[in-house]
């Protein structure tokens, strides 16, 4: 396949963006308080806030939506979701729900006890704060390596540290964690895969000790891909076949198809255990809707029956992995630095390392989002002092370890020529990085975890 380097699509239907001035950039940037959640998205250039519920559908998950069927109870379209799930999950029990913080919840309420630890290698914010509300201990032992932006070329940044994991059951008793729960790909520290021989070990000593195994899968086909290319073994495995193995090692699996669904909406619930999966159909009539729709309309199940089937194409994953590499490559040929390897749904640049001057209490990578938006419209979202603060007892604030922006590549959306803007921006925000001060977080709201959301800042 000589030659064939371009996108493996071609593009039917436009979305026009609109060019903006710096002058009205900088007033709306000053109206939405330097918070780039309260942007309009009608004023962004280039939209990389997230990867969620951003892909382009193909001509086929459009086609598929004319076949909705609207039934209450047992509509087609649930039926054909169930097969491509059962198909690329190797789980049979297949629980639609409207999102994947919704599946996050009904896996939280059957999982989490009160005053017992979830064992994660970084837990999502959405159960961190389901389990919170619970009562459950969220804990993160995700290996050093993963917490090293600046020097670490380890191609499995998001595994899960097995001593860390074995020395808690050694102190505490087996019995006092409740679940453990891996995150493929490992969204908080670069979108970092696990890999196949960490989820068995994990696997492994939670088999021993009795406890329950979850997956939160939002980018399973990515970290599939991950273990294909990096692990030795999987070279001549299909992705099916990669994720097939992956959820052999555990219990339940949770999804946010927003992300490689391909969608814009939706998430799932999956269980091999009966007892479970029971409790899970009865926390979606609840919560959700009725247990072959669970919030999500038929066209929409269509649509991601087929996502499911496409994201497990290995030009369409080639392509994806690649395309957030070529931003990472010409970032790091500007000198910027960057979280590397690059992961599978973005680039995270290291905030403390861009602007060395401004301390992590001024946000540095806050201020890095602020100044992208300025310079070239694109907006981008940090993962560091503001969404991963916390504050102690007292109510002392406790500085995170990652300090980031995350620029996040939507799917099958933008072509290497946005990329490109992105890179130049940045390339000459570096060069006169010196001239850039922090920021003051002058609102926030009750929740801290969640203030990312909704906080207002000044600029110093
Ligand atoms: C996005 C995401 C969620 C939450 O899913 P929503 O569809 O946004 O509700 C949970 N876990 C992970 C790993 C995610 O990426």
């Amino acid at each position: 396949m000589k030659y064939m380097t371009a996108e493996p699509f071609r593009i039917k239907v436009v979305e026009p963006v609109k060019k903006t001035t710096k002058e009205e950039r900088q007033a709306w940037l000053q109206e939405a308080g330097y918070n780039a959640f309260k942007l309009k998205a009608e004023n962004v250039y280039v939209d990389c806030i997230t990867d969620s519920g951003t892909s382009a559908m193909s001509t086929e998950q459009w086609a598929a939506m004319m076949l909705g069927d609207e039934s209450y109870a047992g509509c087609k379209s649930f039926y054909k979701l169930e097969e491509s799930a059962r198909d690329v999950f190797g789980i049979k029990n297949v629980q639609p729900t409207h999102q994947g913080r919704a599946a996050d919840y009904i896996m939280a309420s059957i999982y989490c006890e009160k005053g017992k630890y979830a064992v994660g290698n970084m837990h999502f914010d959405t159960f961190r704060g389901n389990a919170e509300v619970l009562g459950a201990i969220p804990v993160d032992f995700v290996i050093d390596e993963g917490l090293d932006t600046a020097s670490s070329e380890h191609p499995f940044k998001g595994n899960l540290d097995t001593n860390k994991l074995q020395k808690l059951i050694d102190e505490k008793g087996a019995d006092q964690i409740c679940v453990i729960i891996i995150t493929v790909t490992c969204n908080n520290n670069g979108g970092q895969p696990v890999s196949m021989a960490n989820i068995k070990a994990v696997s492994e000593i939670a088999n021993k000790h009795g406890i329950p195994v979850v997956m939160d899968s939002a980018r399973l086909a990515e970290n599939a891909y991950f273990i294909k290319t990096r692990e030795e073994g999987y070279a001549d495995k299909s992705i099916k076949e990669i994720t097939r193995e992956m959820f052999s090692y555990c219990e339940t699996a949770t999804m946010s198809s927003k992300k490689d669904g391909l969608v814009n909406i939706g998430g799932l619930f999956l269980s091999r255990n009966e007892d479970v999966f029971l409790q899970a159909n009865q926390l979606a009539i609840v919560h959700e809707g009725f247990i072959t729709y669970g919030g999500m309309s038929g066209r929409d199940m269509e649509a991601l029956a087929v996502g499911l089937q496409e994201v497990c194409d290995e030009q369409y994953l080639e392509y994806r992995v690649k395309q957030v590499k070529y931003l990472g490559d010409k970032l790091k040929e500007k000198g910027i630095p960057i979280v590397e390897p690059t992961g599978g749904h973005g680039v995270y640049v290291d905030g403390r390392r861009f602007f060395p001057q401004i301390p992590q209490n001024e946000f540095p990578s806050q201020r890095l989002v602020c100044a992208l938006y300025e310079e070239a419209g694109v907006r981008a979202v940090e993962l560091g002092a503001c969404a991963f603060g916390s504050k102690d007892a007292d109510g002392n604030p406790i500085w995170p370890e990652l300090e980031t922006m995350r620029i996040s590549v939507s799917r099958r959306v933008y072509t290497n020529n946005h990329l490109d803007c992105i890179a130049e921006a940045l390339g000459d925000i570096y060069k006169k990085r010196d001239e850039y001060k922090g920021m003051k977080l002058v609102y926030e709201g009750p929740i801290t975890s969640l203030r990312h959301f909704t906080a207002g800042f000044e600029l110093l």
